[in-house]
C-alpha cells in the first residue's frame, strides 16, 4: 500500500512538476506539524487522553489539555474539564494522561444507551494548548471513543510517557444536565396520564400540577461572546437561531427568538458558556 502511495506521489511530481511537489509538501506538513490526540482506557485507568507528536519535527511544550463533550439526549448534557501542567512540568514529549473523573461524568461519557441519531451528533473536542499560546483542536465522534473505551486497554509505546493519574483542574469542571428540561419532560409525561387519574378519582388538582412547563419570559436579544469551540451543540438545539461556521458560531440574520426555552437550552448547553441572551417577562 505504501509503495502504491509513493508511486502515485512520484508520478504526480514528475507529471505535475513543482506545483504538485508544493502541494504534497503542504499536505504532509499539515499532517505532521500538528499533535494528534485520542481518548483511551489504560490498564489501570478507565479514561485517559493520549497526545502524540513527532518531537523531531515539532518541538512542542504542552501545558494544558482540555476536553469538551456535549450530547443532545433528551434534556441535553455536557461536560468540560482540563488538566494544566505547571510551567516547568509542561510536556515536551508524547504522553498518556489518565484523568480521574467523578463517577457521574464517567458514566455520562460511557453511556451507550443513546439513540443512533444522538450518537451521530455527539462529539468530544480535545484542545491542546502549548507554551507559545498555540491551540490545536481534535474532534472525536463519541461513537469512536466508545469503541476505544470498550476495547482492549491501550498500551502506550516506548515513545509515549504514561503520566500519573490526575484530577481535572478544580476550576475547570463544568458539567450540565439541563434540569429544567428534565422537569418539563416529567411534567409533560405526568400531564399525559393526569386526565385518566382525574376521571378516575375526580382530582382536578392533579392535572393542574402536571401541566407542561411554558416559558414565562421572552428572549429579546441573543449574542455569542468570544471563545466558541465549534462543538455544534447550539445549532443542533436551535438551528433557526444559531449557525456554526468553521471557526465560530453566529446568530443567523433575523433569527426567530420565539422559542425562548430552546435558546435557554442552547445557552445552558454551551460547554464554554459563550451564548448570552437578554429577556423580559412574557
Ligand atoms: S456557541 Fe457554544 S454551543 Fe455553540 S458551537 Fe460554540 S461552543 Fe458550541
Amino acid at each position: 500500500m505504501s509503495n502504491l502511495i509513493i508511486a502515485i506521489v512520484v508520478a504526480g511530481i514528475i507529471l505535475g512538476g513543482p506545483l504538485t511537489l508544493f502541494a504534497v509538501i503542504k499536505i504532509l506538513a499539515r499532517y505532521f506539524a500538528t499533535p494528534k490526540a485520542k481518548i483511551v482506557a489504560l490498564k489501570d485507568a478507565p479514561f485517559a487522553v493520549v497526545v502524540d507528536w513527532d518531537r523531531e519535527s515539532l518541538p512542542l511544550e504542552v501545558f494544558r489539555v482540555r476536553v469538551d463533550f456535549a450530547e443532545l439526549v433528551r434534556g441535553g448534557r455536557s461536560t468540560s474539564f482540563s488538566v494544566t501542567f505547571a510551567d516547568r512540568a509542561s510536556k515536551k514529549k508524547s504522553f498518556a494522561l489518565p484523568i480521574e473523573l467523578n463517577e457521574s461524568d464517567l458514566a455520562m461519557i460511557k453511556d451507550d444507551k443513546v439513540d443512533a441519531r444522538t450518537l451521530k451528533q455527539s462529539y468530544f473536542t480535545i484542545e491542546i494548548e502549548t507554551a507559545d499560546n498555540q491551540a490545536t483542536r481534535v474532534r472525536l465522534p463519541k461513537r469512536k471513543v466508545l469503541e476505544t473505551l470498550k476495547g482492549e486497554a491501550f498500551v502506550p509505546s516506548s515513545d509515549v510517557e504514561t503520566l500519573a493519574p490526575v484530577k481535572p483542574d478544580e476550576w475547570s469542571l463544568l458539567t450540565r444536565v439541563f434540569p429544567w428540561r428534565h422537569a418539563a419532560a416529567a411534567a409533560a409525561a405526568a400531564a399525559a396520564i393526569a386526565p385518566k387519574a382525574e376521571a378516575a378519582e375526580g382530582a382536578p388538582k392533579a392535572a393542574a400540577a402536571a401541566a407542561p412547563q411554558i416559558a414565562d419570559f421572552v428572549v429579546t436579544k441573543v449574542w455569542i461572546e468570544p471563545g466558541c469551540i465549534v462543538c455544534d451543540a447550539c445549532e443542533n438545539e436551535a438551528p433557526d437561531v444559531f449557525e456554526v461556521t468553521s471557526d465560530t458560531c453566529i446568530i443567523r440574520p433575523n433569527a426567530p427568538l420565539g422559542n425562548a426555552l430552546s435558546i435557554k437550552a442552547a445557552a445552558e448547553g454551551c460547554p464554554v458558556n459563550v451564548i448570552k441572551y437578554d429577556t423580559r417577562p412574557a
